[in-house]
C-alpha cells in the first residue's frame, strides 16, 4: 500500500483548525506527502448587502483580504509554504472537491464537530465532503 502523496487540508479559521493541521502533518510525515491548505470563502448573501451600510465597498473584496491574511497567519504558524495555500471563492464544498481534482489530492482533511440534534440536521463541512470526494477523506474530531 502506498503513502499518501498529496494531502489537502480544508482550514476554517477557528481556533481548532491547529488540531486538524497538526493531524494532517503527522499523516504526511509517514510518506513525505506534499501538505497544501485550501479556505473557501463564501460570497456575500446579496440581501444582506442591500441591509448594510457599505456603500462604496465590495464586502466580498474585504471578506478575500481577511482570507489573504488569515490564511498567511496559518501558513507561518505551521511552516506551509505560501504558493501550497489556496484561497477560493464560491461554494466550500463544490471549491474543495474543484482543488481536491486540480491536485490530484489523495487525502482531503477537514474537522468534525461532532454535532448532534438540531445542529446536526442543518449539516456539517464534514458530511458534506464525505460524500462525492474522489479520494480518502478523513475528519478530525474536534472540540467546539
Ligand atoms: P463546519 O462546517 O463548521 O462543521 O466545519 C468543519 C470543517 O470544515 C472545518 O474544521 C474545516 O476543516 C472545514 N471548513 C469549514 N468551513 C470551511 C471553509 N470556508 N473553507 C474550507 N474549509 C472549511
Amino acid at each position: 500500500m502506498e503513502a499518501y502523496q498529496q494531502i489537502l487540508v480544508a482550514v476554517d479559521f477557528n481556533s481548532s483548525i491547529a488540531t486538524v493541521i497538526q493531524r494532517a502533518q503527522f499523516i504526511a510525515g509517514f510518506g513525505a506527502a506534499k501538505l497544501s491548505l485550501v479556505h473557501v470563502v463564501e460570497p456575500a448573501p446579496v440581501d444582506f448587502l442591500d441591509q448594510t451600510m457599505l456603500v462604496n465597498m465590495n464586502l466580498d473584496e474585504v471578506l478575500l483580504k481577511t482570507a489573504r491574511q488569515q490564511m498567511q497567519t496559518l501558513a507561518e504558524k505551521y511552516g506551509v509554504d505560501s504558493a501550497d495555500c489556496y484561497i477560493e471563492v464560491g461554494s466550500v464544498k463544490a471549491e474543495i472537491f474543484k482543488q481536491i481534482e486540480s491536485l490530484a489530492a489523495d487525502l482531503l482533511v477537514v474537522g468534525s464537530h461532532g454535532r448532534h440534534g438540531f445542529a446536526l440536521l442543518l449539516g456539517s463541512t464534514a458530511n458534506a465532503v464525505l460524500h462525492g470526494a474522489s479520494c480518502d477523506v478523513l475528519a478530525v474530531r474536534v472540540n467546539d
